[in-house]
């Protein structure tokens, strides 16, 4: 079976997949509340485009993929999609970010087509400040699916970025979920990604500041080994189902043995979170590329990564981040 290095010596054997830019909700740390300036239709990758990029990925030694985006159910024929990526051989494990509103219906038939885990964005378990940092009222149906997910038995991270001001007072309760749920709950550093280039505190809540708080009210948290190429340091409160991660995305204490790459909705391959992109390589495979021509782009920007998150924020030579992470995927 092949497998796929960058030049540090880091295995690449996953890639998220970013399958649309739309999204029906607002996060305030992802957009701004008029939205985003939405890539043209015919600038999206199409399904057969992404098909052929992961047959080819997966024939390079990429065996996990993670449908994400923007709101993955917001694109139609998303279902279809992803049963087609089952069909791939040598891609082993697909996984999905959601935000829950369009999921709960769609669980039993991920079940059938083998999803292997979904991680859930949820970043408050109260009603209103869901409200405030949405900017929609679809609470409901975010619980509904995160019910459904556990009921179907499939794997369920909830992801929850944490904000000063926003939702602090949520880190105890979600950490308590793990007590009768089988669940990881894991706490994120808010990046700079929010579509607006501006508005970004300096970060209060990072890593270690999450710990802490968490281990002043579970005195008895104590850190489980973290699995192969995990971005989250992982906790257990003795007696607990579930597990709690903490997710240095800020301060990217990580990139030593990250084995990830970016697939954005208009076709960017991103070597690193925090590069602008390396090649346009849907523009590539749209001029007429052969399969050998494609896997040689890709060989070559694996052989030109940035060591680190840092290196690769040097490497957008001033242009600062304005992304919004609909456009990238997280
Ligand atoms: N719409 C889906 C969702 O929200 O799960 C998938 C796409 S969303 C961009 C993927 C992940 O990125 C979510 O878990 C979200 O919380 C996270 N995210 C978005 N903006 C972020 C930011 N500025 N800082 C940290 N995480 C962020
Ligand atoms: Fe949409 Fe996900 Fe961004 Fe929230 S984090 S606005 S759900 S893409």
């Amino acid at each position: 079976m092949a497998t796929l290095y960058d030049n540090h010596g880091r295995q690449i054997n996953y890639v998220r997949l970013a399958v649309t830019d739309r999204c029906n909700l607002r996060c305030f740390y992802c957009m701004p509340e008029e939205g985003i300036q939405y890539v043209p239709k015919k600038e999206l990758m199409s399904y057969e485009e992404m098909e052929r990029l992961m047959r080819l990925l997966a024939s390079m030694g990429i065996r996990k993929v993670r449908i994400t985006g923007g709101e993955p159910f917001v694109r139609k024929g998303m279902m279809q999609f992803i049963y087609s990526l089952s069909t791939i051989p040598g891609l082993e494990e697909i996984h999905l970010t959601t935000n829950g509103t369009l999921t709960a219906p769609l669980i039993p038939e991920l079940k059938r087509i083998g999803i292997k885990s979904v991680n859930l964005s949820l970043d408050s378990l109260n009603k209103d400040r869901f409200f405030q940092i949405t900017r929609r009222d679809e609470f409901d149906k975010v619980l509904h699916t995160f019910d459904q997910l556990l009921h179907h038995g499939i794997p369920t991270k909830i992801n929850a970025v944490v904000m000063e001001n926003k939702n602090t007072d949520d880190l105890l309760p979600m950490a308590q979920l793990t007590k009768d749920h089988p669940v990881s709950v894991r706490f994120i550093e808010e990046m700079p990604f929010n579509g607006s280039g501006s508005n970004y505190p300096t970060l209060t809540w990072n890593y270690k500041k999450i710990l802490a708080h968490l281990q002043q009210h579970f005195p008895t948290i104590h850190k489980i080994p973290d699995p192969n190429f995990s971005t989250s340091a992982n906790y257990q409160i003795p007696g607990h189902k579930g597990t709690i991660g903490i997710i240095a995305a800020y301060s990217r204490t990580f990139c030593g043995t990250c084995n990830r790459i970016r697939l954005t909705p208009q076709g960017m391959l991103k070597t690193c979170l925090y590069d602008n992109g390396v090649f346009n390589i849907k523009n590539i495979l749209r001029s007429g590329a052969t399969d050998t021509q494609l896997k040689d782009t890709f060989l070559e920007a694996l052989g030109n990564r940035a060591k680190d998150g840092y290196e690769a924020e040097q490497r957008r030579k001033g242009k600062d981040i304005q992304e919004s992470m609909a456009t990238i995927g997280g």
